[in-house]
């Protein structure tokens, strides 16, 4: 058990990407908070993983709402008396090219990446430095190193969380908080199997090859990244054992981007 009582907020667990690290912390021994705009499926997950109820939590937090997530994390504290790590992965995608992109569009983008990865990190550093100890972690993307086309307010928050992450490892240092990027490829999850339709329509090309020509192109194998590669990436982050690994970025994507 390599998290054993360890108690972490996953945001955005309550599907895809944000589920399976619940799904893995828990199994390796962390009490695991499912915090998620969709309450039902917040709770739904929590059950799922300890249908006791006594190492699970589902609660419903809009991440870019402020009293909302500190209610939450104080809700966290209140029941497991703790916080060691968060993983702030709550995230959408909206895709269409710069010259038509609706500015309430592109404010919503950057207020669940960037604002709900400030307002869950304050919260979260608050408890973290009073028991000098914890792990943040962001869900990046390839998207924090490259770009690509339709993706403006995306490829921009997810650089700027790369920013962010290393204040934090500088700021969190004395307190003995690490803060770590996680940049996954293509994941086949609900946010990905939504776009792939909507960027055929905007390329005038195939669903077909929307995978092979845009989302896999420059893997190294024309493989897709899986939720157990990402998980295992926040297990590897969570569980390191010293201070060694901090303000990083780890890029897991069969390849599609070489640092
Ligand atoms: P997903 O759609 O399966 O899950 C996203 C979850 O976030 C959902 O449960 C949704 O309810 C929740 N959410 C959305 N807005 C929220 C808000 N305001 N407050 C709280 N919760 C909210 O998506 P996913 O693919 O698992 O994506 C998770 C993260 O991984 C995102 O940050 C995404 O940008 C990132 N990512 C995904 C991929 C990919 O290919 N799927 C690749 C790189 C990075």
């Amino acid at each position: 058990m390599r998290l054993q009582d360890k108690v972490a907020v996953v945001t955005g667990a309550a599907s895809g990407i944000g589920k399976e690290i619940a799904r893995v912390y828990a199994r390796e021994g962390a009490k695991v908070v499912i915090a998620d705009l969709n309450a039902e499926a917040a709770m739904a997950t929590a059950r799922e993983l300890d249908p006791s109820g006594d190492r699970s939590l589902g609660v419903a937090m809009d991440v870019t709402n402020e009293s909302q997530v500190d209610a939450g994390m104080q809700q966290v504290i209140d029941r497991f008396g703790a916080l060691d790590v968060l993983v702030s992965n709550a995230g959408i995608q909206i895709v269409a090219p710069v010259v038509e992109f609706e500015f309430a569009k592109w404010q919503k983008m950057l207020a669940i990446h960037l604002d709900g990865a400030f307002l869950t990190t304050r919260a979260a550093l608050r408890q973290m430095y009073k028991q000098k100890s914890g792990s943040v972690i962001y869900m990046g993307s390839v998207h924090s190193k490259e770009a690509s086309v339709l993706k403006a307010p995306y490829v921009t928050a997810k650089h700027g969380l790369i920013g962010l992450s290393k204040v934090v490892a500088k700021e969190g240092a004395a307190h003995g908080v690490r803060s770590n990027v996680i940049c996954p490829g293509f994941v086949r999850t609900p946010l990905v199997d939504k776009q792939i339709p909507e960027q055929a329509k905007e390329l005038g090309i195939s669903e077909e090859d929307v995978i092979r020509k845009v989302m896999l192109k420059e893997t190294v194998d024309g493989e897709f990244t899986t939720v157990e590669d990402v998980a295992n990436t926040a297990l590897f982050l969570a569980s390191f054992e010293s201070n060694a690994l901090t303000g990083q970025s780890i890029v897991v994507s069969h390849g599609w981007f070489m640092n």
